[in-house]
């Protein structure tokens, strides 16, 4: 391991690195940080014309995070949690930006990041044990290892419906919004979809545009944010204790967010009292709603509670009783699809200039140049807005050609589902890395927790192996096989596969349903990554350095 190098020879002026680095979000960064630390040489390719990733892509009208920000933030650096001082409860995404971009710059980090970079192919060479990355416009790149820090949610999915393109209005998706913004205003505005950036969004747009007609397939559970400003006392709480907010989350929390742990079952518990802990988590606002109780994941009787108190509070809040049915999920238990949380989603129904169309059982059948059309009728438009979310967990992988050991391809592999050790790397696929990939908690988690923990693992996994001279690692089939299945025991032992979720794949046409996070919890997840790490990476293979290559 070294510093970059220029090859010259067969392939002229190929640029070789110790690592690269896919995606430039909050895994990217931290992944470069951490080699840099290790004395590693490393090279960030990211498609969007920016850092940050999700924040980057996502800038639709009220988006913002839904794990409170002073949890949703690096713990890495304690100068950096010291300084960093957020606004509000829940930031905003302009402000979750302009921090990926501090942190690029107060670490230094963009002059190993290659922005507008298209990484098209990656391809793993036995001889040598390197990967061979090819960017857009044909250049190419080696590397012994290879970080897939593409994101879960990174992946935009434009539905496939007859007659888009004959639409005559502008056509936008939430996750690949134009960063000059949108004037709404005077325009009939489609929304559809009615997931977490729908949630965040409608209430904006309807606050501007002269109509909104929301197109709902899937009705969502979604608890009021309560956002608002963060006060000094609350900041300095915080940054007083961050250490021991940060190693509660890591080490005791099953979502890395930091909350009261829940002792008790929904049904150990009179109707009153229940009811009153419902009240008060509803009112405080925000995703800790259902931690309430320690078993309404896993008990549908003691889900039926809570779905009962938020399919009540829709029907409070909505005034016109069959658009509140409407609204009101009954179809999946609440929480087995991730959950929103909103600022006046549901009163916004009551607005003169908002319509509901249920289209789960008329589906859109076309897109005209004027609207959209459901069940026979056209509803005019001026502008769509699809908020149809994300080919989740896989679709970035996907979209590389990606190839291991003997050519083997990772769509091929994937094809019945995505296949993985620990989340971490797959069998086929040697010094592949993946950060918050499918079969570890990422999406049912804190995110940022989750990706500071893969980061370091990784970034550990590489010490050692430097330390030994080791050329490669893989995952063993055994060891992949046993994680699939212990991934898809554990999820079937709660209510989540009861859900069409896009945590099942159940949002793309075609796509295998396999439960994609590990539902673990990050505390027994950790014990086990650290434990395969203790005992000398059990479970992967590694190759010495061929003397060869080591005289070189
Ligand atoms: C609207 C929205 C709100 C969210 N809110 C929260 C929240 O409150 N809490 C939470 O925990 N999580 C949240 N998430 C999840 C969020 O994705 C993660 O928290 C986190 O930002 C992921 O960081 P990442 O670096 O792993 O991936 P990303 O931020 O997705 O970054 C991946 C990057 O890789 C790049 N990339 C992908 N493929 C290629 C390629 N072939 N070549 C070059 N570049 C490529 C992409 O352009 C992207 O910039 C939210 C997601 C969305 C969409």
């Amino acid at each position: 391991m070294g510093f970059a190098k220029q090859v010259s020879g067969t392939m002229p002026s190929v640029q070789n690195y110790d690592a690269i680095i896919v995606g430039a979000g909050f895994s990217g960064l931290y992944m470069l940080h951490r080699l840099r630390g290790l004395g590693m040489s490393a090279r960030v390719y990211e498609r969007g014309s920016g850092v940050g990733g999700t924040w980057y892509w996502n800038r639709y009208p009220g988006a913002r995070c839904d794990v409170e920000s002073v949890q949703y933030s690096y713990s890495f650096s304690d100068a950096l949690q010291q300084e960093w001082q957020w606004t509000e409860r829940y930031a905003g995404q302009a402000e979750i930006l302009r921090y990926a971009n501090h942190v690029a710059d107060r670490f230094d980090l963009r002059r190993d990041i290659a922005l507008n970079t298209n990484v098209i192919s990656a391809e793993f060479d036995e001889a040598d044990n390197r990967w061979t990355v090819t960017l857009e416009g044909g250049k190419r790149v080696t590397a012994q290892h290879l970080v897939m820090a593409v994101g879960c949610l990174s992946n935009a999915r434009m539905p496939d419906i007859p007659g888009l393109a004959s639409f005559r209005g502008k056509v936008f998706h939430t996750g690949e919004w134009p960063h000059e913004g949108v004037d709404f205003t005077g325009l009939r505005v489609g929304v559809v979809g009615t997931g977490s950036s729908a949630i965040q969004s409608i209430p904006v747009i309807a606050d501007e545009a002269k109509h909104v007609t929301v197109f709902q397939r899937t009705p969502n559970y979604s608890i009021p944010a309560r956002n608002y400003p963060l006060s000094e006392d609350e900041k300095r709480a915080w940054a007083e204790n961050y250490r021991e907010f940060r190693r509660r989350a890591r080490e005791e929390m099953r979502n890395g967010i930091v909350s009261e742990i829940p002792q008790k079952g929904a049904l150990e518990e009179s109707d009153d009292a229940r009811e009153a802990t419902y009240d008060f988590r509803w009112a405080r606002g925000g995703l800790t709603f259902m931690t309430a109780y320690n078993n309404l994941a896993l008990d549908k009787a003691a889900n039926d509670t809570a779905a009962d108190f938020v399919r009540r509070k829709i029907g409070e809040t909505v005034k016109d009783p069959a658009v509140a049915k409407l609204l009101q999920p009954t179809t999946y238990p609440i929480g087995t699809k991730r959950i929103c949380i909103d600022t006046d989603y549901f009163e916004t129904f009551n607005r003169d200039n908002v319509t509901l169309v249920d289209i789960r059982n008329a589906p859109i059948s076309e897109i005209t140049p004027n609207g959209i059309v459901t069940g026979g009728k056209e509803y005019a438009c001026d502008a769509i807005v699809f908020a149809t979310g994300f080919d989740a967990m896989t679709g970035s992988f996907a979209r590389i050609d990606i190839r291991g050991r003997d050519g083997l391809t990772l769509r091929e592999k994937w094809e019945e589902g995505p296949k993985t050790y620990l989340g971490l790397m797959v069998a086929g696929f040697p010094n592949m890395f993946l950060v918050t990939g499918p079969g570890s908690p990422s999406v049912l988690s804190n995110m940022i927790v989750s990706i500071e923990q893969h980061v370091d693992w990784i970034s550990d996994c590489l010490a050692y192996q430097r330390e030994r001279d080791v050329a490669c690692i893989e995952a063993t089939q055994g060891a992949e096989d046993g994680w699939v299945a212990h991934v898809n025991e554990v999820a079937h032992n709660t209510l989540y596969p009861q859900a069409n979720s896009w945590y099942m794949g159940a949002n793309i046409l075609g796509k295998p349903r396999v439960f994609l996070p590990y539902i673990g919890g990050i505390p027994a997840y950790r014990a086990i990554c650290n434990e395969v790490a203790a005992n000398g990476y059990r479970g992967f293979a590694l190759t010495r350095q061929h003397r060869v290559a080591a005289a070189e």
